[in-house]
């Protein structure tokens, strides 16, 4: 969201990483897996480390990348996370067997708008980290923002959609559709009563709500 200068000077300063996690990250990019880009999760783990979670919720755990960064970040927190996706719970459960993070992290098999009853089982939780199906984020907000310590954040990803959410012409209808939603979603967000929300312009754009006492 910075100019692109900016953005490579922030990202060429951050440390190196673990083996395991430049490999996902190989992964992701050759397989078009949409995982956080490098300054948006350095920014969620902070977010996370100053929050001190112990118990995080994330729907869309893709191939496990921002559910190992999250383990590895914060050692005495565990990770319930939902992906419905076949493949890539595969690839996950892979990568998580083979990192010594991995047993942190529960990963519940399933559609997000059908599990509650197994995330409700975990609950409640500091963090809620929603980074899944764009179009669907006032719903899973709604479902899970119950399960929420009354002192905890969530975190939303991709609320900026590329820039797109300020696009006013775009040919495809389904990515209008969605940018629609989005911006529903956000106009909705800054305005619940019961949240303070900021959007920070970082990778993708993430929105940090947190409960008014
Ligand atoms: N958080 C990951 C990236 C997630 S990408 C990371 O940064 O490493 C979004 C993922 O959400 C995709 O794998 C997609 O299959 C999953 N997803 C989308 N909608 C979902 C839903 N309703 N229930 C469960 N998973 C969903
Ligand atoms: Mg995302």
């Amino acid at each position: 969201m910075l100019n692109d200068k900016l953005h490579s000077y922030i990202e060429e300063l951050i440390p190196g990483r673990e083996p395991l996690f430049i490999e996902m990250e190989n992964y992701a990019k050759e397989n078009k897996v949409p995982i956080m880009e490098l300054v948006g999760i350095e920014a969620l783990l902070q977010l996370l480390r100053i929050q001190d979670s112990k118990k995080i919720l994330e729907v869309g755990t893709a191939i496990g990348y921002s559910a190992l960064r999250m383990a590895e970040a914060l050692p005495k927190a565990s990770i319930v996370t939902i992906e419905r996706d076949l493949e890539r719970i595969q690839v996950a459960e892979e990568y998580m067997g083979r990192s010594k993070h991995g047993e942190q992290i529960l990963l519940i098999k399933g559609d997000a708008l059908e599990v509650e009853e197994l995330v409700k089982g975990q609950a409640p939780y500091d963090t809620i980290f929603v980074d899944a199906a764009k179009g669907q984020y006032k719903k899973f907000f709604e479902i899970y923002s119950k399960y929420l310590k009354s002192d905890g954040i969530i975190i939303t990803d991709n609320v900026l959609f590329k820039g797109l959410v300020t696009e006013s012409e775009i040919e495809s209808k389904r990515i209008r559709n969605l940018v629609k939603k989005i911006d529903g979603f956000n106009q909705w967000l800054m305005n619940h009563p019961d949240y303070h929300t900021v959007i920070l312009p970082v990778g993708d754009g993430i929105a940090i709500s947190k409960k008014k006492r």
